[in-house]
């Protein structure tokens, strides 16, 4: 089998098969990468084919469809209507939170596998996020007046309800071309995010929260390690507080529960089945699926997502392999193989002049992948969401 192919034969692959399901990120791949998340801006054209596709199309990211932060304001923002949203079905139906808010294309919300005193909690973390991260900068950036820190701290606090996040774009902007200095940045982004995990635990929520680092450098001791700044790239940027459990791999299970379900009328995995009692390792994810959905169920799946992250580790000589899209596309790529079918993984090249990242160049995968990697892109987008949007314009087109 071909591995890299063209656009048009990703496009005609997935228009061959009437099974199809795309499982698909939205920022760095919909939506151009930002320093100030208030500032994204989601294409109008690209919300009309989304809903072209019907059931055959299904966001996954550790995002919010919800609250003042939520895709579902810029697509009522780009729309310029919140009836027409609602009314037209145009909201990205599919999976938020990296795996805890579902909502269909009305925006009809689900909350699956979530407690109400670990919502409570969550309420709190961007008020201790504010008065710990302001004593930090005091301490490190003295010479900051009241309102530039101010300003750095409203930006870096994303105060979503599932995902509460720092995201240091803009602080380190302001220390630019030092990266000593973005390092030591990093470390008080963990130490902050370290505490609230503390602090969780005085609720009695000992195994509710894991943090996730965006980028990572995979796993180690079942944490994610935080990728520190080099003099080519920043590293980790942004550090979530998530519900533990609450990976998009595990989400993937989850959307095909309900996209058979759809179908079939039957929940291969159960209607009470969620991120957080779904098994944790990629075999035992695809064991289940083995299990439980039968080969004529199962959709021809895509995948598409923008980080995915490898990096030599000179001390074990060995490759550091992560990135939050890199489960779900490897699960997708597995699942491929073991049903027989062509699905398709797809990456974006997200970097560009506000948000620095590694990109694919050609067959130069350095930072992404290596040759002993065993996820492999059937295609590459190379500029960013604004391409892919119209190649997904393209596709939809077919539908
Ligand atoms: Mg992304």
């Amino acid at each position: 089998m071909k591995i890299i192919k063209t656009k048009e034969e990703v496009i005609s692959t997935i228009i061959n098969e009437e099974n199809i399901l795309i499982v698909q990120d939205i920022d760095g791949v919909c939506i151009p990468l930002v320093q100030d998340p208030l500032k994204r801006e989601l294409n109008k054209e690209y919300i009309r084919s989304v809903s072209k596709l019907r059931e055959s199309f299904s966001v996954l990211t550790c995002g919010e469809h919800e609250g003042r932060r939520g895709v579902n304001r810029l697509v009522e923002k780009s729309l310029n209507s919140k009836t027409k949203a609602k009314e037209d079905g145009l909201y990205l139906p599919g999976l938020a939170a990296c795996g805890v808010e579902f909502q269909d294309r009305f925006s009809n919300l689900t909350h699956p596998g979530i407690e109400n005193k670990e919502i409570d909690f969550l309420a709190r973390v961007p008020k201790m996020m504010r008065s710990m991260l302001t004593n930090e900068l005091k301490i490190f950036l003295p010479k900051l007046s009241n309102e530039l820190r101010e300003k750095l701290i409203e930006v870096a606090i994303c105060d979503t309800r599932f995902t509460p996040t720092l995201n240091f774009n803009e602080i380190f902007n302001y220390v630019k071309n030092d990266f000593g200095k973005v390092k030591r940045l990093q470390l008080i982004m963990e130490k902050i995010m370290n505490n609230l995990l503390e602090e969780s635990k005085s609720f009695g929520l000992e195994n509710s929260f894991y943090l996730h680092m965006m980028p990572n450098l995979g796993l180690k001791g079942g944490k994610e390690r935080i990728k520190y700044a080099t003099k080519d790239e920043f590293g980790t940027t942004d550090i979530q507080f998530i519900i533990n459990g609450a990976i998009k791999e595990a989400g993937l299970l989850l959307i095909l529960n309900k996209y058979i379900s759809n179908k079939t009328g039957i929940h291969p995995f159960g209607a009470e089945f969620n991120v957080r009692n779904a098994p944790k390792t990629l075999n035992e994810l695809v064991n289940l699926c083995r299990k439980k959905i039968p080969n004529d169920q199962m959709p021809l799946l895509i995948g598409v997502g923008d980080t995915v992250t490898s990096v030599k580790d000179n001390k074990s000589n060995s490759w550091l392999r992560g990135g939050s899209d890199r489960g779900f596309l490897t699960l997708i790529q597995r699942l491929g193989e073991t049903y027989k079918k062509e699905n398709q993984v797809i990456f974006v090249n997200s970097s560009n002049d506000e948000v620095l990242r590694p990109r694919v160049e050609g067959s130069d995968m350095t930072g992404i992948s290596d040759t002993d990697d065993y996820l492999k892109f059937n295609l590459v987008i190379n500029d960013g969401p604004e391409e892919y949007i119209k190649w997904f314009q393209q596709l939809a087109n077919k539908f």
